[in-house]
């Protein structure tokens, strides 16, 4: 062997030893997830158990498998009082009785799907949190009813505009589950509506008005609990406004009612490309093969699916939830998208986390797994300002406890929480 290539063969070897150090440090870096991952439920995991209650659910009721299969089921057939909801899952005496006070003041209701993804006997469980009203709701004096100040960007009646290209329209105020940290829960009011079609007819026009509108975002509520019809004519209408370049549909039926998605559904969909669906999906308890099917079917029917989740205390707020919660969207081609600091809305103060926190999730996230894993950390600017992202290098301390957010347009808005 020349002197060459002995060298060459000490530097091969030499890279060999760094390699297999700096793999053994990946593999540290790994290890304590693996272990970590093993205690989270998913959708999953949790089947027996979600089958279980359904069986019990579908026993009360008097139903049979054609009506689970049947989203107008379990419409009608929503929980929204403790006494039905204690037959079905372990309520405490003392439970039974805070939620019928929080009740008198926040209305509550649950699909019966979603009430089987609830674990039968962990009082501190995700969905349970989501879903079900807590005291705590009573005790919240700092939150407000309009944080993003929708009312005041709103040109008119069904619209709200915060951005120079895009809008939402907001079409009713039902929705499959009411989620405990909804940050329109100002319009869940006392019973559902859907806005007329004189107003739908009114944000149509607006939008034909304004050429600068290339993003529409149909919300609510959750408009796919809007009739097949009611959809169509959105969409149709939409589609034919030559500036109009793409769809979106802000659902979290995937989460809660993923019999929903229908195959006339799809259909529909399918006839007004492009449509994006942006979902919610707060858990990997929420991640359950009926979401996988119904996702599959929105796919094949030409539309994208992204997740936006909310940062919520005592259900996604650890990095490794978050990140079992992110890889299981992945697997069912769902693309995570933004993190939501949660709004500060009135009765919902108790799942707001701090900042800090959200930036450690963050910082467990990058780097740690692939950055298709990875969404945007987003805080929504007071006075209806926009989303901004946040990272340790676009926030500054306001000098009174708070910090200082830059927005799109460049102007400094204090936040603090
Ligand atoms: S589905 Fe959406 S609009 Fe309805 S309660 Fe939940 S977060 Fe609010």
């Amino acid at each position: 062997m020349s002197v060459s290539e002995r060298n060459l063969k000490r530097s091969r070897v030499a890279k060999q030893l760094s390699a297999k150090e700096r793999m053994g440090m990946l593999k540290e870096y790994a290890s304590e997830f693996l272990s970590a991952k093993h205690y989270i439920d998913t959708g999953f995991s949790i089947q027996e158990e979600a089958r279980e209650i359904k069986m019990r659910i579908l026993q009360l009721f008097n139903a049979t498998e054609k009506d689970w299969q049947n989203w107008r089921w379990h419409l009608k057939n929503r929980i929204a009082d403790a006494k039905t909801l204690s037959k079905i899952i372990k309520l405490a005496s003392k439970e039974i009785e805070k939620i019928n006070q929080v009740s008198e003041i926040f209305r509550w209701a649950i699909s019966p799907y979603y009430v089987s993804l609830m674990s039968p006997t962990d009082i501190w469980g995700p969905i349970r949190r989501q879903s079900i009203p807590s005291i705590l709701e009573l005790y919240d004096h700092s939150g407000v009813d309009d944080p993003s100040a929708e009312e005041d960007t709103s040109p008119v009646e069904a619209v709200v505009r915060r951005y120079p290209d895009r809008l939402i329209i907001n079409a009713t105020n039902q929705c499959a589950t009411f989620c405990r940290h909804c940050q329109r829960r100002r319009k869940i009011g006392k019973q559902d509506y859907s806005v007329s079609k004189g107003k739908l007819k009114e944000a149509i026009a607006y939008i034909k008005e304004n050429e600068e509108i290339r993003d529409v975002i149909i919300t609510g509520g959750d408009p796919l609990l809007l009739s097949d019809g009611t959809i169509e004519w959105l969409l149709s209408e939409l589609s034919q406004i030559e500036h109009v370049e793409i769809k979106r549909i802000g659902t979290r039926t995937l989460a809660t009612l993923p019999q929903r998605i229908t195959d006339n559904l799809c259909k529909i969909i399918e006839k007004y490309p492009p449509v994006y669906i942006v979902t919610q999906f707060n858990h990997p308890r929420e991640v359950t093969p009926d979401a996988a099917k119904a996702c599959d079917k929105l796919i094949k029917a030409g539309a994208v699916i992204n997740n936006q989740t909310v940062l919520l205390k005592g259900v996604n707020n650890s990095p490794h939830v978050m990140r079992v919660l992110n890889h299981e969207l992945l697997k069912i081609r769902v693309q995570p998208y933004y993190l939501f600091q949660a709004k500060p809305v009135r009765g919902t103060s108790h799942f707001i986390t701090s900042i800090k926190e959200g930036l450690e999730i963050m910082r467990a996230l990058r780097g740690h797994t692939s950055g298709l894993a990875v969404p945007q950390y987003v805080v929504s600017a007071p006075g209806g300002l926009g989303k901004v992202p946040v990272c340790e290098a676009n926030i500054w301390q306001d000098g009174n406890g708070g910090i200082l957010l830059k927005t799109w347009e460049g102007k400094y808005v204090s936040y603090s929480f």
